[in-house]
């Protein structure tokens, strides 16, 4: 299990600034809307951006928070699929991987 505890270290990193962004998307899209029509316009429109923005930084947690979920399981650099371990360079490159590099599509 400690030998995932850099990779751990940086999922939790990477997870904390994603929560506060997220935070900071969510409070600017509730925030208050008094202003002229053309304002209202412009305002959804970047409130589109912040929705996508949004959308791929809760896939982005959903999946740091599998993986950290599979380290302290003790699942973590198991392949899904043949049940091998999957390279340490493979899962430094990408610590979300759930499978190793023969089964990966
Ligand atoms: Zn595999």
């Amino acid at each position: 299990m400690t030998q995932y505890a850099d990779i751990q270290k940086d999922l939790e990193a990477r997870l904390e600034i994603l929560l506060k962004r997220t935070t900071k998307v969510e409070k600017s899209l509730r925030r208050e809307r008094d202003h002229d029509s053309q304002e209202r316009a412009q305002e959804a429109e970047n409130d589109e951006v912040l929705e996508r923005l949004d959308e791929g930084g809760l896939k982005e947690i959903d999946a740091i928070e599998g993986a950290l979920n599979r380290i302290k399981a003790g699942t973590y650099g198991i392949c899904a699929s043949c049940r091998e371990p999957i390279a340490v360079g493979r899962l430094e490159a990408l610590p979300f991987a759930r499978t190793c590099i023969d089964c990966a599509d």
